[in-house]
């Protein structure tokens, strides 16, 4: 599908409110070493038909795991991700839940739905310094999705939920695990996010933050001001090109 038609799809998706794009001045990204990026309706648009998929076997696991219907269940899985930050950490504090079968469960998915996307990849690969994938999902899902958006060999480290002792984005510890484990400098680093709640944190530690605004993802939006990001924007592709073209702004 090509990249207009993608964001033309996206475009029907979208809040009837729309969010003022921000740039980043060039200077502010000039000692940045160290690209992190989630994974998650980051790296492809949430009109991928990826995350569907997920969220309707998270209502299955937790149907069957909490012996309710799918109605009940959503509800669940809704209020746990807005309380604990994933829908996977509320399971595990309240019901003393082991993440390895959820996680296996959720991530058991159709990837091919995916397609290359050499332009990102391009862009990706023209960014100087480390390019590190961090996600409160499994692995072996993030390299499901990147083997088949083309990605392979273009990330140095995948940081993910297990990683994190499944303590996921936007808990503080989550954060400082992140930065110890892959030796990243927050002063040095930028990161780029399609959930709002999951950028403050990331700030508050000296890390410059984007947030790539697609509308799928509403949490923290009304709680957060999106302003106090360094970035706001709707086209991670377009961005990375404008980034490494050295324009006058990001
Ligand atoms: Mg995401």
């Amino acid at each position: 599908m090509s990249r207009s038609i993608q964001r033309s799809l996206d475009s029907n998706r979208q809040a009837p409110e729309q969010v003022p794009l921000k740039a980043m001045p060039t200077e502010a990204l000039a000692d940045i070493s160290v690209w992190i990026f989630d994974l998650d309706n980051t790296l492809y648009p949430p009109s991928s038909p990826i995350f569907d998929q997920i969220d309707r076997r998270m209502t299955a696991f937790i149907a069957e795991y909490l012996q309710t219907d799918a109605a009940n269940a959503y509800k669940v899985q809704k209020t746990y991700y807005r309380k604990y930050g994933t829908s996977l950490r509320g399971l595990m504090k309240e019901h003393g839940m082991q993440a390895q079968q959820f996680l296996d469960y959720v991530h058991d998915i159709d990837h091919s739905v995916l397609s290359p996307d050499p332009e990102l990849a391009a862009a990706l690969r023209r960014l100087p310094g480390r390019r590190l994938i961090y996600t409160n999902g499994s692995e072996a899902h993030a390299e499901k999705v990147l083997h088949n958006l083309g990605l392979d060999g273009v990330f140095d480290a995948i940081f993910d939920i297990k990683a994190s002792d499944y303590v996921p984005k936007p808990h503080d510890l989550s954060y400082e695990k992140m930065l110890q484990s892959l030796s990243v400098d927050p002063t040095q680093a930028v990161f780029v996010e399609d959930s709002l709640k999951n950028l403050p944190p990331a700030a508050a530690r000296g890390m410059k933050t984007v947030w790539l605004c697609n509308h799928r993802d509403t949490s923290g939006v009304g709680e957060y001001d999106p302003t106090q990001c360094d970035a706001i924007i709707d086209d991670l592709t377009t961005w990375l090109e404008n980034v490494t073209a050295g324009g006058k702004s990001h």
